[in-house]
């Protein structure tokens, strides 16, 4: 079995005590390693605060809200054509579900929000088939939501200097509860959003990239969000 008990730290060292099986699969032939310097960038890009604000994020140089052009590698899906997918680790019936809505909010925007983009995103159960891998975790000394890290193989990636081939979206329950489940499902969105290569927009609270510490209303991506990874991927 995969196994694995990673842990951020507040210094920003990520700890790996995991026995990795070797997994197949496009970007993830996973290997141990022992101690994994994680870059403060990294964290700082991907991290979803309940109550506290991080530093601004800098857009593209045409204004948009994306990790200066880097992407998910492959894409997102193509309009169809192929899919990716996504894998529950080890999320709950409840957050299992928050997931698949959100999910399916970002694969029908033509419908939501009058946006199409090339999202075609689906479950697997086939944890090597996906580069979307949600965990759940529990940390109520914090007042972090969730996060995103971003990798290629085994190892970590910058989304904003690089590529990466596969993402993996942690949620932290202890603090998701004192959310409403609409933002659980928010949040799930959120974090989707990072692993596609999009970067907050704290200044516009009807963006699915607003942090909810600095007033998100939107409860699924905008059309300018859709706008943002047409602008990544199309
Ligand atoms: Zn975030
Ligand atoms: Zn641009």
């Amino acid at each position: 079995m995969f196994k694995n008990n990673m842990n951020i730290k507040l210094q920003h060292i990520k700890v790996c005590n995991a026995k990795h099986k070797n997994r197949e699969g496009v970007g993830k032939n996973m290997k141990c390693k022992k101690i994994l310097a994680i870059g403060f960038s990294i964290l700082l890009f991907s991290i979803t605060v309940l109550t506290t604000s991080l530093p601004v994020q800098a857009a593209c140089s045409h204004g948009n809200a994306v990790y200066s052009h880097h992407i998910l590698s492959g894409g997102v899906g193509n309009y169809g054509s192929f899919r990716r997918y996504f894998y529950l680790v080890n999320l709950n019936d409840l957050y299992s579900g928050y997931a698949r809505t959100a999910v399916t909010e970002w694969v029908n925007t033509t419908s939501g929000v009058g946006v199409t983009t090339s999202i075609s995103i689906r479950e697997t159960t086939t944890q090597s088939s996906s580069v979307f891998d949600l965990y759940n975790y529990n940390n109520s000394h914090t007042s972090v939501l969730g996060y995103t890290e971003f990798y290629t193989y085994s190892t970590s990636r910058d989304p904003s200097t690089q590529n990466w081939g596969w993402s993996r979206i942690y949620l932290n329950g202890s603090v998701l509860a004192k959310t409403t489940a609409a933002q659980r499902r928010a949040t799930i969105a959120h974090e989707f959003g990072h692993a596609m290569g999009l970067i907050h927009r704290n200044s516009a609270p009807t963006s699915i990239m607003c942090q909810l510490a600095s007033g998100r209303t939107a409860t699924r991506a905008s059309a300018s969000d859709c706008g943002n990874i047409n602008h990544l991927y199309n």
